[in-house]
């Protein structure tokens, strides 16, 4: 996550067709900056009287410039803005990538526009960046991309990712509610109910402990717990589209987290209100446009 991107360095690196303007945002190198003194004034002994975190002037000082401005302390020149590289997947990492894969590629590569005003692109709602999804076989890129682009200013501190590794666990979903037939649905409800009268909050529940696990994930099963159930359907030839991708501000949730390490939010991003972003895909040709959804 967070780059570098195998990707080849006589193809051209791919730019947001938006004109964008003179909007407001942060500079990535401010927005790590902030994160750095965050974490430094954390690692220090608190002081006695026990109020706040030990910054130094200099360091308040950068962090009220942050504060004062909502987050926003910096303005784009309106030039072109180079695609984020957000995330890739390599087939022989995530297995489950091979269902969706176009023939003779093995590698999806995830990039954004950190902004979130954009024409229609294919997004059911305005909760995030416009993504864009390549596919190519790892094995073809001979000669990979040095000094990767990055846009020079961000909307939001929570769209710039934290270049991590992931360790992809393979998880088995099943259907959020509202797929399953209406009679099953009932029963797993009534199960649920006979559970929590025994057990109180205790007991666990289908929807957050059970079937849909929080976190980044490929495939897998789509929640809709915030609008309910919205099937989505193709742009060009309207076969019901699956989900890809789900890009999800934490990594933990009901019974499910990382073992054995507890990591809160890795990633750094944070999508929507703060909950899931999914790109979906249509599953009769992989060419037609990806749809991004939120919840
Ligand atoms: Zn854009
Ligand atoms: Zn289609």
């Amino acid at each position: 996550m967070g780059g570098p991107l195998l990707w080849p360095a006589d193809e051209a690196w791919p730019v947001c067709g938006t004109a964008h303007g003179r909007v407001p945002g942060v500079r990535p190198e401010r927005a790590r900056r902030y994160e750095r003194i965050v974490e430094a004034a954390w690692a220090r002994p608190r002081p006695a009287d026990g109020e706040g975190l030990p910054y130094t002037d200099d360091e308040q000082a950068e962090l009220d410039e942050m504060t004062d401005s909502g987050y926003q302390p910096d303005r784009h020149d309106g030039s072109p803005l180079p695609l984020l590289a957000l995330a890739q997947f390599h087939a022989r990492d995530v297995p489950d990538l091979a269902t969706f894969a176009p023939p003779g590629t093995d590698l999806l590569q995830v990039l954004w526009c950190p902004f979130t005003d954009h024409d229609d692109d294919g997004r059911l709602s305005d909760m995030g960046p416009s993504t864009h999804l390549r596919w190519r076989r790892a094995a073809e890129v001979a000669e990979p991309w040095a000094d990767q682009p990055e846009p020079p200013v961000v909307e939001r501190q929570k769209y710039l990712p934290n270049p991590c590794v992931l360790f992809p666990e393979r998880i088995v979903e099943y259907p959020y509610g509202d797929y399953l037939p209406k009679e099953l649905d009932e029963r797993i409800q009534a199960w649920e109910d006979t559970l929590t009268e025994r057990a109180g909050d205790a007991a666990p529940l289908y929807q957050y402990d059970l079937s849909l696990a929080p976190g980044w994930k490929i495939g897998g099963w789509d929640s809709w717990h915030r609008t309910d159930l919205v099937r989505v359907f193709c742009g060009v030839c309207g076969t019901e589209m699956r989900v890809l991708l789900t890009m999800d501000s934490y990594e933990t949730g009901g019974s499910w987290g990382p073992f054995p390490i507890d990591l809160h939010r890795p990633t750094g991003i944070r999508v929507g209100r703060d909950g899931a972003y999914r790109a979906f895909v249509c599953p009769a040709d992989p060419t037609h446009p990806h749809r991004m959804s939120s919840q």
